[in-house]
């Protein structure tokens, strides 16, 4: 379980070698569609401390009870990270920098049986001086783009799938995409009026989406890890 885990770069998106994630064949297997909940989780402020466009390894915190809650949540989700990542536009670090913090996270949770299965991240900015990044994309939260791409990538069923994010853009790109979606409301932002569901970490949500999981009619199979084979 403690072996090192490597991240493979996929356009604008991050595989971990211990991914449970296989792409799909809607075509082949249309049977497989919607049938994979996964929870979409915002990283900073919600997995790690929010420094604001961390770009190193030690800065990394990661926050109270991250590890646990991510180990019940991953028995019945698969476990996608969703991030607005425009410090790359803004030139405060590049792809690979966040490559390493990414390997770097993984590692830290992996070393207490946490898994994610994948990282979607937005290098956008509008106004970046890099004209690669600098576009009106679809992704950069409160768009909902990382979470359509997760279901057209990999088949998840929306409806069954969740997100947690601590800013109302988070929320509103769940809400966009058709997912529920809650937000940590920590002492950063405590002003939502908005009626979202709301709660103050990560393990209380995890709960409490454990337990609506586990009311809904729907009947799953626990999802197995397995070694990752989609080198
Ligand atoms: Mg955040
Ligand atoms: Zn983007």
């Amino acid at each position: 379980m403690n072996q090192l885990i490597s991240i493979r770069q996929i356009k604008k998106a991050h595989l971990p070698s211990n991914s449970r994630l296989r792409r799909i064949d809607t075509i082949r297997t249309p049977g497989l569609m919607n049938c994979k909940p996964a929870i979409f989780l915002d990283r900073d402020g919600v997995l790690i401390d929010d420094v604001g466009y961390l770009s190193r390894i030690d800065q990394i915190k990661l926050l109270d009870r991250v590890p646990e809650s991510i180990l019940l949540l991953q028995q019945h989700f698969y476990i996608i990270i969703v991030t607005n990542q425009s410090g790359i536009a803004r030139s405060f670090f590049n792809e690979q920098d966040l490559l390493n913090v990414h390997t770097a996270l993984i590692n830290k949770l992996n070393a207490h049986g946490a898994i994610i299965d994948y990282i979607y991240f937005c290098p956008h900015f509008e106004g970046s001086t890099d004209p690669q990044y600098s576009i009106t994309c679809n992704c950069r939260k409160p768009l909902p783009g990382m979470l359509l791409k997760a279901r057209e990538e990999w088949g998840i069923s929306m409806n069954k799938s969740f997100l947690i994010g601590d800013m109302m853009r988070d929320v509103t790109a769940g809400e966009s995409a058709g997912v529920k979606s809650f937000l940590i409301n920590n002492s950063s932002n405590n002003r939502s009026t908005h009626s979202v569901m709301q709660s103050y970490n990560l393990w209380d949500v995890s709960q409490q989406i454990i337990s609506i999981h586990r009311k809904s009619n729907y009947t799953d199979s626990k999802i197995a890890d397995t070694d990752n084979s989609n080198a």
